[in-house]
């Protein structure tokens, strides 16, 4: 870890480019107070206590002044990064902020690289990884969901329950390692049956977690749902109905959907990414063939899949091969009679519904995407289906870091071998290394072990300023 009094004093605006009512720019270091005062005329900065606020002007060098300020002072470690910090409230317009941001350079700050004030944060012991990461998340989140978890990892109970779990993990490896010591006098010091149910109660968790990813992951970047069927079904007119405008194009002519169309919605805080696909069927045509490889390839893709067809033209075969094709990708899915305010005799729907049900058990809806009939419905089924899944994970802490599970799905592996060690006796140094391994992948998601590499990685995707 770099010693503080090594750091210099940074600065960067912490608000969006562009006309505002305020912008707001940041400085975090220890000389944060004396470069600021180069620039300021207002009351002695010296004196003022932390997390105060004062008005004044900040000037250039032929004392012309820039802007009326307001400036919040936070003393260190009282302050997001835990150093001395400054906050200067300018009006927002973006040459002023241009023009505070050069003065404070020319006094002696250095413009932050992105990420730079969560990384100080960070290494300054104000949060782990972990939470840092979520900084990051809780910025981006788009919907009340990805809010949700985002703020969740922030509080730190993914930490603390990845912190436990080593904590126990760390008792066992140092009666192995005790073991290691006095190899020549064949001693246990770590009672074997305790360790193998420690192992598999922290690999049970440990899955869990991971298992936890697929949901977060959707949940962070919207839920994807592919609607597929065979051209003319009605896919674009279904999607523009979800989404209530025109965005996909709507033809008559079969096969025109030839691209894949992605946007989003938001269903009682839940973001549901619709991919409106060209149709499952075999073609000659190249086109719309590369179009028919990509609709699989979504649908594989996908978390819930709508498979469309119109109840007037469907024959029961072809909706039975579709249903097939669909189960072997093993994906959630609903069938959708369309086209319903079309057909005349009523003994059509049900003949198709009896058809379908020895078929599958999935849901079945008739709609008329044209006239929007029971599209709320559709839309509460969707919901439906992702509190399911929800209520279905083994764990109320979910991940939605892409890292965090490369390295939970390390440590299972790791967790596996120690396992599989003890159960066929392998001697304790081979144990004691697969449990070392696994402490170490716990200890990578926390931040308790870290490279440098690993933290540029991680802080250099936050926006500058932040
Ligand atoms: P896609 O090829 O599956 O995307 O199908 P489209 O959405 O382009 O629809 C093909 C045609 O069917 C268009 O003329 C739509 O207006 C019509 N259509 C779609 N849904 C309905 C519906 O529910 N009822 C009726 N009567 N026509 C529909």
């Amino acid at each position: 870890m770099q010693n503080q009094n090594n750091w210099d004093t940074i600065v960067a605006p912490a608000t969006p480019h562009g006309q505002s009512a305020v912008a707001v720019i940041r400085i975090s270091g220890k000389e944060a107070f004396q470069i600021v005062k180069k620039i300021w005329k207002g009351k002695e900065l010296d004196n003022a206590k932390t997390h105060t606020l004062h008005f004044g002007k900040i000037v250039d060098s032929n004392n012309e002044v820039v802007d009326e300020v307001l400036l919040s002072i936070f003393r260190a470690p009282h302050s997001f990064t835990m150093e001395d910090s400054i906050e200067i409230s300018t009006h927002g317009s973006p040459y002023i902020v241009q023009r505070v941001l050069s003065l404070l350079v020319e006094a002696g700050a250095r413009i932050a690289e992105p990420g730079e004030f969560t990384k100080r944060a960070y290494l300054n012991g104000r949060f782990d990884l972990v939470q840092a990461e979520a900084v990051a998340d809780l910025i981006a989140s788009q919907s009340s969901a990805a809010h949700r978890v985002a703020m969740q990892q922030m509080r730190g109970r993914f930490s603390s329950k990845i912190k436990q779990l080593r904590e126990q993990l760390i008792h066992f490896a140092s009666l192995l390692e005790l073991e290691l010591d006095f190899s020549e006098e064949d001693v246990e010091f770590a009672d074997r049956t305790q360790l193998l149910s420690l192992l598999s109660e922290i690999k049970k968790v440990v899955h869990h977690l991971k298992e936890s990813y697929k949901y977060g992951n959707v949940l962070k970047r919207g839920v994807p749902v592919a609607i597929v069927g065979k051209p003319n079904a009605g896919k674009s007119t279904l999607l523009n109905a979800l989404l209530q405008e025109e965005r996909a194009i709507v033809s008559d002519i079969a096969g025109t959907t030839r691209d894949v169309i992605e946007d989003e919605i938001t269903i009682e805080g839940i973001t549901f990414r619709f991919i409106d696909t060209a149709g499952i069927r075999e073609t000659s045509d190249t086109i719309e063939a590369i179009g028919v490889e990509r609709a699989r390839q979504k649908m594989k893709e996908a978390s819930i899949i709508l498979y469309l067809f119109d109840v007037n033209t469907a024959n029961i075969e072809e909706v039975q091969d579709a249903i097939q094709e669909i189960e072997n990708l093993n994906v959630s899915y609903i069938l959708l009679g369309n086209k319903i305010d079309m057909l005349s005799e009523h003994s059509k729907l049900t003949a198709i519904q009896e058809a379908l049900k020895k078929e599958s058990q999935a849901p079945f809806m008739f709609i008329s995407a044209k006239n929007e009939k029971d599209v709320e419905n559709l839309k509460s089924e969707l919901l439906k289906r992702v509190q399911q899944w929800e209520a279905s994970l083994q764990t109320d802490i979910i991940v939605t870091n892409a890292r965090h599970y490369e390295f939970l799905e390390k440590a299972e592996q790791a967790l596996s071998q120690a396992e599989h060690g003890l159960l066929s006796q392998l001697p304790s140094d081979l144990v004691a290394m697969d449990v070392r391994a696994t402490l170490h992948f716990l200890g990578e998601i926390t931040g308790e072990i870290t490279t440098e590499d690993l933290l540029g990685n991680i802080f250099s995707k936050f926006c500058i300023g932040k």
